[in-house]
C-alpha cells in the first residue's frame, strides 16, 4: 500500500487517481492461455498512444530480440555495468502488489471495478515490455500472485519469461509468498511463508530465480528478528521504505541511510548480520517522475518542435533530484524506485518514459555531466555498494515504533483486529500439527478413509495471512473476512488429513470431530453424546500434562485414560456472573507424549453422585475478606473490597509481589485508526474499576470471576501443578458512545524498573525498551503513550534485577510500560474514525451479531527470580504456540473394547523426548520420501543453564520413519548451506566480516547435530517410512488396557453403582 506520500508535491495519493481512461481493460476477460500473438494483440490495446515515440514492436522483433539478447549467467553476473568515475543512478522499475488490502487477493489478481489493480495484466504487460527492449529491467516480489500468473501461462510464454529471469532482466526480490508484516507475525510463520515463496522460485527458475535481497518497502516498522531470519536465508541485504521520520532525518543528515544490521545477540557475527539500505522516498518515484497510468505527471517529450516539448526541464529537474539524494548516501551509486502500488498495468507507458529519461540524461555526459542513469535492480545496486569497499556502522536495535509525524505513531495495528490475530496464531498451531501428521504417516494421510487430505491450502492461507495488511489488522472488513475464509478452508483440508492419519495410527474408523469453538465452551459432540473418545495430540517434543475442559450436558462422567485407569474429573458449573447460558464443563487431567497422542474415553453415568458437583461459590461483593486462589506453586490474592488482583506469590521461589491488575480504556482521538494509536488523554479511564466477583474452588481448578462491566470480564485461574496464573479476559462489544475506545489490561507493581521493559521480537529474541528513548538517535518524544508502545508478539516483562513479572500473550498485541513497575497490553480497540492512511474505513468490527465484536483471550502471568525467568517463559511460550490439538469422536458401548473404540490409544512419533532447549520448529512433508526438518535452540546466550549448546542424535529419533540421508540447507530450504556465499561487509565493530553463514560442518553427522543458542538448523531428510504401525507406539507400551487397567475400570463402575 502507499498510504502517505512524504512529498506534498506529489498531490493526490495513488488511490484517489481513478479517472484515467486511456488504458486497457483490466478484467478477467483476458484469456490467460493466449499465445504470443494473442499477447501481441493485447499489447496493441494496452499501449498508450500519448507516450512519445511509442510504437508496437512486431512479433518478429520480439522473437528477434529473444534470439539476439546475450544469454549469460544469472545473479550478480548479469548486472549492468556502471561508470566508476560518475554518479550512477540505479532506476528500479517495480510494482507493489498488496496480497489483499482494500480488495481481496482474488479481486486484485483478476479484476478491478475501476480498471486498475489487476495483477494478471500487470505481469503480462511488464513481460511484454521487457521483451520489447533488452536494456529494461524489472523486479517482482509477491509469489502469491506470481505463482498464480505463472500457472496460467502457456509453455511458450513461460519459456520467454525464463529467459528474462536468466538474463537478470526480470529479477525477484524478497521472493516470499508475501511481503510479511514484521510487528504482528510469529517467526515460525515468517519462515514458513518465505519457504513457500522461495521454493516456488527455486523449482521454477533454479538458481536464476533466487533473490539476493529482501525488499520490505511497505511494512510499518521493522523487527530485528526479521533481519536475523533474512540473513539466515542467505540474503545479502534488505531495502526498507518506512522508518521513523525523526530517525530518517538524522540519518539523511549524517549519511547513515545504509549500514549493517545485527539481527541477533546470540548468533556469532556475521550469521545474523544483514546489510540494510533505507530508500530515499518510501518506494515511490521522485516527485514529478511518476509515469504510471495512475499518475498525472507529464510524459517526457523530446521532439524539439513539439509544443509539449519539456525534455530540458525534465532533465534539469531530474539532475536536481539526483544531486539532492546523493548528499544523503555515501557511495557514487544511488537507487531510485520507479513504481508504486499496482503500477505497470500499462508497463509500456512507464518504460517508454524511463527509456527517454535515461537517454536524455546520459546524453548530457557529452557536455560534462557526471551522472549516469541505468536500468538496474536492488541486487545490482547492492553489488556496487559492496564493491565500494566502505566501512559501515552497525545497528543492534530495531525500527519500532514507526511514526511518520509527531501525532502519527503506527502503534495501533499491533492490536487491531484481535480476533483475526488469534485465529492466525491458532492456525499456525494447527498447520504444524497437520504438517507433523503428514510427515509422520506419509502418503497415507493424503488419501485415506476420510478422503483427500492436503496441507497445502492451509500452508498457502497462512502465508497470505502474513502479508503486511493481513495479520496486521489493517485490511478492510470484507478483505479481513476473506482472510478468515481462506484459513477456514485450509483447516478443512487439514482436518481430512488429520482424520486419515489418526485413523491409521489409532486403528479407529469413527468420524473425528474438531471442535472449533471450545474457547466459548461450545462443542456439539461433547454436549450431546454420552459416550465419546477424546484424542489429545501433542506437537511438542516433550510430554505435556494439563487440565482439559469440555462443555458437556448436565450429569456425571467417568473418564478413562489410555490404560483404562480412571482419571480424576469433575463437572464445573460456570457462575452466572456474565452469562446464564454457559454449559457445564467437564474437567479432567490429561497428558500426551511427545509428537503423539493419548486417547481418553468419556462416559456419562446416570447415577447421582454427590461428590461430582464441586463448584463452590462465595457471595458477591462486598467481601469482608480477601479472595485467595492457590496451588502448590502459586498464590494469588484479590482485594475483598474492590475485587481486584492485588498480590501474586511464588511459593517455590519465595517471592511476593503486590500486583494491581485491572482494565482501562483510552478514549480515542479522531486520529486513531487501524494503523495509528492516538489517545485523547494520556491517562486511561476509568480511574477506578471495581468488578463484581465470584469465587470457584474445586479439586481441579480455582478461579476468581470478575465482571467489570457488561462488556468487560475476566476469569483468573489456577490449575493444580501450574506455575503461571491464567487471566482469561472477555472484552466486547465495545460501546461506541464516543470516537472510540482502546482497551488495555494494566499490571501495576512496586518494582523499580528505571524506565525499562522488555518485549520479544517475533516471538524469539528479547529486546530491551526504554521509555521515551531510542537506542540510536536522540528522540523528541511527541506522544508519551503511543510513542512508547511496542509490538508484543508473545511476551512482555519488567524486572528490578531480582524479581521478574512476565506476561505472555496468546496473539500479538501492543504493549508498554508507561510508569515504573507497570506494564500494559492493548487487548481490543474499536474506532469510529479512519486514520487517513489509506484504508478509508473505520475499525468498527461489528461481529457476527452486528452489535460489535466480542473477543476472548488469555494472558499468562509468571513471577520469577530474574535469573531463572527465561526457563519459565521460554518453555511456556513454546507450549502456548504449539498447544495440543483436541480431537473428539463418538464411541459405541461404554467400557467395552468394541469396534467403537480405538485399538491404539497411545502413539509417539519420537523415541525419546527432546531436551528442553530444543524446539522442533518444522516437521513437514517435502516431496516423495523427503521431509523438511527444522531444529531450533530456543534459548539465547546468557539465559541460564538451558543456554548451553545441545547435541542430538537424529538416527533413530523418529518412530515412524528412518532417515536415510540428511542435507543441511539455508533457513528457507532453497539452497544447500555449504554452497551459500554472502557478500562480505566491513563494519566499524568487527572489521571485515566473513564467511557469511556459519561454517558448514565438513560432513554432516546425523548422530551428532549440535545447536548453539538461538540457532535454527534446517535439513532435507530422505526417509523411509516403516511398514508396521504397531511398532510406532512401542516405547510407551500402552496399546491395550493393562490388567490393572481393567481392574480399575471395574472398581470405578462399582463405586458409581454404590
Ligand atoms: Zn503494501
Amino acid at each position: 500500500m502507499s498510504k502517505v506520500h512524504e512529498s506534498p508535491s506529489k498531490g493526490a495519493s495513488n488511490r484517489d487517481i481513478q479517472k484515467v481512461t486511456d488504458t486497457a481493460a483490466c478484467d478477467s476477460g483476458i484469456n490467460p492461455d493466449r499465445d504470443i500473438s494473442g499477447i501481441m494483440a493485447t499489447a496493441i490495446i494496452m499501449t498508450n498512444s500519448c507516450v512519445p515515440g511509442a510504437h508496437i514492436p512486431s512479433l518478429f522483433l520480439f522473437l528477434w530480440l529473444l534470439v539476439v539478447v546475450q544469454v549469460s549467467a544469472s545473479g550478480y553476473k548479469t548486472c549492468p555495468s556502471v561508470h566508476p568515475d560518475m554518479l550512477n543512478v540505479h532506476l528500479v522499475a517495480h510494482t507493489h502488489n498488496d496480497v489483499g488490502w482494500l480488495k481481496t487477493v482474488d479481486q486484485y489478481f483478476y479484476r478491478s471495478e475501476n480498471l486498475f489493480d489487476c495483477v494478471i495484466n500487470i505481469l503480462s504487460s511488464v513481460v511484454k515490455s521487457l521483451w520489447a527492449n533488452p536494456t529494461r529491467r524489472f523486479i517482482y516480489v509477491e509469489m502469491a500472485f506470481f505463482s498464480r500468473w505463472w500457472k496460467l501461462q502457456n509453455k511458450e510464454i513461460q519459456k520467454g519469461v525464463q529467459d528474462l529471469v536468466h538474463q537478470g532482466r526480470l529479477e525477484f526480490a524478497n521472493g516470499g509468498w508475501v511481503m510479511n508484516d514484521e510487528a504482528t507475525t510469529h517467526y515460525g510463520a515468517i519462515v514458513d511463508q518465505m519457504t513457500l515463496g522461495l521454493n516456488f522460485l527455486e523449482n521454477t527458475f533454479g538458481k536464476d530465480g533466487r533473490p539476493h535481497v529482501a525488499w520490505h518497502i511497505d511494512p510499518f516498522g521493522h523487527s530485528r528478528e526479521q533481519a536475523s531470519l533474512f540473513a539466515q536465508m542467505g540474503f545479502d541485504g534488505i531495502f526498507l521504505g518506512r522508518v521513523d521520520y525523526q530517525d530518517k532525518a538524522i540519518r539523511e543528515r549524517t549519511r547513515q541511510m545504509e549500514q549493517v544490521w545485527r539481527g541477533s545477540m546470540s548468533l556469532p557475527p556475521p550469521t545474523a548480520d544483514l546489510f540494510t539500505s533505507i530508500l530515499p522516498n518510501l518506494y515511490e518515484p521522485p516527485a514529478g517522475f511518476c509515469w504510471d497510468i495512475k499518475c498525472f505527471d507529464s510524459p517526457v517529450v523530446d521532439e524539439i518542435n513539439n509544443p509539449e516539448y519539456n525534455a530540458d526541464i525534465v532533465v534539469a529537474q531530474f539532475l536536481r533530484v539526483v544531486a539532492d539524494q546523493a548528499r544523503h548516501y555515501r557511495s557514487n551509486n544511488i537507487i531510485m524506485t520507479m513504481g508504486s502500488d499496482f503500477h505497470y498495468e500499462n508497463a509500456e507507458r512507464w518504460f517508454k518514459n524511463l527509456d527517454t529519461l535515461i537517454q536524455l540524461v546520459n546524453a548530457q555526459q557529452a557536455s560534462g555531466s557526471q551522472v549516469h542513469v541505468l536500468y538496474s535492480t536492488p541486487a545490482c545496486y547492492l553489488q556496487e555498494l559492496n564493491k565500494a569497499n566502505l566501512t559501515w556502522s552497525v545497528k543492534e536495535d530495531d525500527f519500532f515504533p514507526y511514526a511518520d509525524g509527531p501525532k502519527s505513531f503506527w502503534t495501533g495495528y499491533f492490536s487491531s483486529r484481535p480476533a483475526l490475530k488469534r485465529y492466525e496464531r491458532l492456525s499456525y498451531n494447527f498447520l504444524q500439527v497437520c504438517n507433523q501428521m503428514e510427515a509422520l504417516v506419509g502418503p497415507v494421510a493424503n488419501a485415506g478413509p476420510f478422503g483427500a487430505g492436503n496441507s497445502a491450502p492451509l500452508r498457502e492461507a497462512m502465508a497470505v495471512l502474513q502479508h503486511h495488511d493481513a495479520v496486521s489488522g489493517t485490511a478492510r472488513q470484507l478483505v479481513t473476512d476473506d482472510y478468515a475464509r481462506q484459513l477456514a478452508e485450509g483447516w478443512g483440508h487439514c482436518e481430512v488429513l488429520l482424520s486419515n492419519a489418526l485413523a491409521r495410527l489409532s486403528d479407529f474408523k469413527q468420524k473425528f470431530t474438531f471442535c472449533h469453538r471450545l474457547n466459548v465452551s461450545v462443542c456439539l459432540l461433547s454436549q450431546k453424546l454420552s459416550n465419546f473418545q477424546v484424542l489429545i495430540y501433542n506437537p511438542l517434543g516433550r510430554q505435556v500434562n494439563w487440565i482439559l475442559r469440555l462443555p458437556v450436558s448436565e450429569g456425571h462422567f467417568v473418564v478413562l485414560d489410555p490404560n483404562g485407569q480412571t482419571v480424576q474429573s469433575e463437572v464445573v458449573q460456570h457462575p452466572p456472573l456474565v452469562s446464564t447460558t454457559h454449559p457445564p464443563e467437564l474437567l479432567f487431567m490429561v497428558s500426551a507424549p511427545p509428537l503423539g497422542f493419548h486417547i481418553y474415553s468419556v462416559t456419562q453415568v446416570s447415577l447421582k453422585n454427590p461428590a461430582a458437583d464441586l463448584t463452590k461459590s462465595s457471595p458477591q461483593k462486598p467481601q469482608s475478606s480477601d479472595l485467595v486462589i492457590e496451588n502448590e506453586h502459586t498464590r494469588a490474592v484479590f482485594d475483598g473490597q474492590t475485587g481486584i488482583l492485588k498480590e501474586i506469590e511464588s511459593l517455590d521461589q519465595k517471592l511476593l509481589l503486590r500486583v494491581h491488575q485491572t482494565f482501562f480504556w483510552y478514549n480515542a482521538s479522531f486520529i486513531s485508526g487501524a494503523y495509528v494509536f492516538e489517545p485523547e488523554d494520556l491517562n486511561p479511564l476509568p480511574k477506578s474499576f471495581s468488578p463484581e466477583t465470584h469465587l470457584v474452588k474445586t479439586a481441579l481448578v480455582q478461579e476468581v470471576h470478575q465482571k467489570f462491566s457488561d462488556w468487560c470480564s475476566q476469569v483468573v485461574r489456577l490449575y493444580p501443578g501450574q506455575r503461571h496464573l491464567e487471566l482469561e479476559w472477555t472484552v466486547g462489544p465495545i460501546p461506541l458512545d464516543d470516537v472510540g475506545k482502546e482497551i488495555i489490561s494494566r499490571f501495576a507493581t512496586v518494582l523499580k524498573t528505571g524506565g525499562r521493559f522488555y518485549t520479544d521480537s517475533n516471538g524469539r529474541e528479547i529486546l530491551e525498551r526504554r521509555r521515551d528513548y531510542r537506542p540510536t538517535w536522540n528522540l523528541n518524544q511527541t506522544e508519551p503513550v503511543a510513542g512508547n508502545y511496542y509490538p508484543v508478539n508473545s511476551r512482555i516483562y519488567i524486572t528490578d534485577g531480582n524479581m521478574q513479572l512476565t506476561v505472555l500473550t496468546d496473539r500479538s498485541q501492543g504493549g508498554s510500560s508507561l510508569r515504573d513497575g507497570s506494564l500494559e497490553l492493548m487487548v481490543h480497540r474499536r474506532l469510529s474514525t479512519d486514520d487517513k492512511k489509506g484504508l478509508q474505513e473505520p475499525l468498527m468490527e461489528m461481529g457476527p451479531n452486528r452489535k460489535g465484536l466480542t473477543v476472548r483471550g488469555r494472558h499468562l502471568v509468571l513471577l520469577d527470580k530474574t535469573q531463572n525467568a527465561a526457563a519459565s517463559h521460554r518453555l511456556l511460550a513454546e507450549r502456548e504456540v504449539l498447544a495440543p490439538q483436541v480431537v473428539l469422536a463418538p464411541s459405541e458401548g461404554s467400557f467395552s473394547h468394541s469396534s467403537g473404540s480405538p485399538r491404539r490409544k497411545v502413539f509417539s512419533g519420537l523415541r525419546r523426548e527432546l531436551p528442553p532447549a530444543v524446539r522442533l520448529l518444522t516437521l513437514a512433508l517435502w516431496g516423495p520420501r523427503k521431509l523438511l526438518l527444522r531444529l531450533e535452540h530456543q534459548f539465547a546466550v546468557g539465559e541460564g543453564n538451558l543456554s548451553l549448546p545441545v547435541t542430538l542424535d537424529l538416527r533413530d529419533l523418529f518412530s515412524t520413519f528412518t532417515i536415510t540421508h540428511l542435507q543441511e540447507t539455508t533457513l528457507a530450504a532453497n539452497q544447500p548451506r555449504d554452497r551459500v556465499s554472502r557478500l562480505q561487509w566491513t563494519t566499524t565493530k568487527d572489521g571485515n566480516q566473513g564467511p557469511a553463514l556459519h561454517t558448514p560442518t565438513s560432513s554432516l553427522d546425523s548422530a551428532a547435530i549440535t545447536l548453539q543458542p538461538m540457532e535454527i538448523r534446517t535439513f532435507l531428510a530422505s526417509v523411509r517410512w516403516k511398514r508396521f504401525p504397531h511398532v510406532w507406539s512401542a516405547p510407551l507400551k500402552a496399546d491395550a488396557p493393562s490388567p490393572t487397567g481393567w481392574a480399575n475400570r471395574c472398581l470405578s463402575i462399582l463405586l458409581l453403582l454404590l
